[in-house]
């Protein structure tokens, strides 16, 4: 095997071809294990040889990094955490020593912007950052991107990887690439002028963004099935996209099919978790570009498919700053599932739906804030935004309540009067409580109530004390 691998930078599948790759994306799992080993050993071997924080990192293994022989080997490697990358970086600034090329080489910088701590920082060589264009162009071709589409990034440019990664793939694939943005004051409203006279037909954002621009559309008089031309979406930041009844109610406002796609920008090529142009919510997992592995929370063994558990993730063809066994902290549940499109590898059936942190134990149940969209949306009288107020009850208990607006359709009275919504309130009570199998406190809150938002959304509003 020639690792890292090389790519024609040329290469482009007749418009009618299913696959970008059909020996890679359709060989069975057997096959792919070995061919997905191979790979592994060379990174391995390589983070070994040129990397001074993974020689100490596996300094006791109980296996020899330099020479793998199985999967199950592989998996006994220690697994590496934010927590890890911080205080690396911390000690080696600015990048640790996960960086094996001179850095005069990088032709990326990117990070994290460092909400939750210390930002971490991504040196990416230019080999690398084409495998990457590679991946995702592959991936984008199984969303059904082609080459006479146009791509609209309307996410924020900046060191937030997502947004290049999105363009980095439609321009390798040879689609339009209109690198739009976002965040800027006005700028929801300019996307609506722009979409509607130049008609892009692909649209990259979250969810949230999507849902965030149909309001604006429609608040400016415009009809985002009519009025605009997109054919369909891929997404990334949040789980919205395989939360069913988000998922309904964004093809329907636009008239298009959506793809959910992401792991995590440390993981870059994050389209590694992807939909494709049949799968009706999920990501499949192309597991020859970025291996995932899925372990137990509190155990860090792996399960079996079938389980939920967390992601762990590990690049197969990186030379700058390789990340192996790096912990996701997501929780997802992966399987076999039939796809139309005939991909033999593991699907995430119901993509990322929640964190291991934003997992909320009410009375002993797990409840994730994703499943709680889902219900809402599926509710005639929601008004589009919602929020989680935790806070601790009496006897240490935690007490959950779901603040949700609703719609003025929803009542007759001129002014919000939740008095007069006690039955809409009731409905949704009870409606929260099936699906999520414990009872919840509801307030109703006039539409537009909450913030819109154009990135990821925070809904949990934590008041617990510490
Ligand atoms: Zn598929």
């Amino acid at each position: 095997m020639n690792w890292p691998p090389q790519y024609p930078g040329d290469f482009t599948p007749k418009p009618d071809q299913k696959y970008w790759s059909p020996e890679l994306e359709t060989m069975p799992p057997s096959d792919r294990d070995r061919h997905i080993l191979a790979k592994l050993q060379h990174q391995v071997h390589y983070v070994f040889r040129n990397s001074g924080f993974y020689q100490e990192f596996y300094k006791d293994v109980p296996v020899d990094p330099a020479n793998l022989k199985t999967l199950e080997e592989f998996a006994q490697l220690p697994i590496l955490t934010k927590e890890d990358i911080r205080r690396e970086q911390v000690e080696h600034p600015p990048y640790g020593r996960f960086l094996c090329i001179e850095p005069e080489d990088i032709f990326r910088l990117h990070g994290t912007s460092g909400t939750t701590g210390r930002p971490t920082v991504f040196g990416i060589g230019k080999d690398d950052w084409d495998r990457i264009g590679e991946a995702h162009a592959r991936i984008l071709w199984g969303a059904g991107l082609r080459r006479d589409d146009t791509v609209m990034v309307a996410a924020v440019f900046s060191l937030y990887v997502g947004s290049w990664g999105a363009l980095v793939g439609a321009e390798r694939l040879g689609a339009t690439s209109f690198p739009f943005g976002s965040g800027a004051p006005g700028q929801t409203e300019r996307a609506v002028e722009w979409a509607t006279m130049v008609k892009p037909t692909v649209l990259y954002g979250t969810p949230s963004y999507a849902l965030y621009l149909a309001e604006t559309a429609r608040q400016m008089g415009v009809d985002p099935k009519e009025d605009f031309g997109f054919r369909f979406m891929y997404f990334s930041g949040e789980p919205g996209a395989s939360v069913p009844a988000t998922r309904r109610l964004i093809e329907e406002t636009f008239g298009c099919y959506i793809v959910d796609q992401g792991t995590m920008a440390e993981m870059t090529p994050w389209m590694s978790a992807s939909g494709c142009r049949h799968l009706d919510g999920g990501m499949h997992l192309w597991q020859d570009i970025v291996y995932t592995e899925m372990v137990d929370p509190h155990s860090k063994l792996n399960l079996p498919l079938g389980e939920e558990g967390v992601p762990v993730y590990s690049h197969t063809e990186r030379t700058s700053q390789p990340m192996i066994r790096y912990w996701s902290g997501d929780i997802a549940r992966w399987d076999m599932v039939d796809c139309p499109c005939g991909r033999t590898y593991p699907t995430l059936v119901a993509g990322i739906y929640g964190r291991v942190d934003d997992m909320i134990i009410v009375r002993g149940q797990n409840v994730f804030p994703s499943r709680i969209e889902d219900v809402l949306r599926g509710l005639v009288e929601f008004g589009g935004e919602f929020r989680l107020v935790l806070e601790r009850g009496t006897g240490q208990m935690d007490r959950l309540t779901v603040q949700a607006e609703v719609l003025n359709k929803a009542f007759t009275s001129q002014e919000f009067d939740p008095a007069a919504l006690e039955s809409v309130r009731e409905r949704f009570t009870a409606e929260l409580r099936r699906a999520i199998g414990v009872s919840v406190a509801v307030e109703l809150k006039p539409a537009g109530e909450f913030e819109r938002t154009q990135f990821k959304a925070r809904r949990i509003i934590d008041l617990r004390k510490p």
